[in-house]
């Protein structure tokens, strides 16, 4: 089978940030849209804010846009198959033969559009690599992480 690849852009919230979630305490904030999905440079590895561990940035993305890419590839799948049974039904009819074949073709599941919500918390611009993220400062939080840097804000 061959590859396939999905792109997709995560819209932001009124400010241009994004949610994300950390794999590892599960806790969530967000960052620039343009800065992390930006072409000129591209993001590999993230920091979380909060507990300061890092990986692969598509392990930060919210349960909300997993989904959602889920649901592209589920769509994607279907046109494929209702393209392939499509053709094979017009060329059977097509012989006149007895038994006739009927497909229903199998319906799309919804593709919710990712639209981030305002929530409360402070933006922080790192004084290392001037990128913006916004996390919830916690009471009893002492240490904020760069998300693009890890280091403490
Ligand atoms: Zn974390
Ligand atoms: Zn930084």
């Amino acid at each position: 089978m061959s590859q396939v690849t999905f792109s997709f852009t995560i819209q932001g919230d009124s400010e241009g940030f994004v949610t994300l979630e950390c794999p590892f305490c599960e806790s969530e904030f967000k960052v620039s849209a343009d800065e992390f999905q930006s072409e000129e440079i591209p993001v590999q590895d993230l920091f979380c804010p909060y507990c300061g561990l890092t990986t692969d940035k598509d392990e930060f993305y919210s349960k909300e846009t997993v989904e959602h890419i889920n649901a592209l590839a589920t769509n994607y799948m279907y046109e494929e198959i209702n393209k392939t049974f499509g053709e094979i039904a017009k060329v059977f009819n097509r012989n006149k033969s007895i038994v006739k074949m009927d497909f229903k073709p199998l319906k799309k599941v919804n593709v919710q559009e990712l639209k981030d919500k305002d929530t409360v918390e402070e933006i922080f611009v790192c004084t290392s690599c001037d990128k913006r993220e916004k996390v919830l400062f916690l009471a009893g939080a002492s240490k904020v992480y760069c998300a693009y840097c890890g280091v403490d804000l």
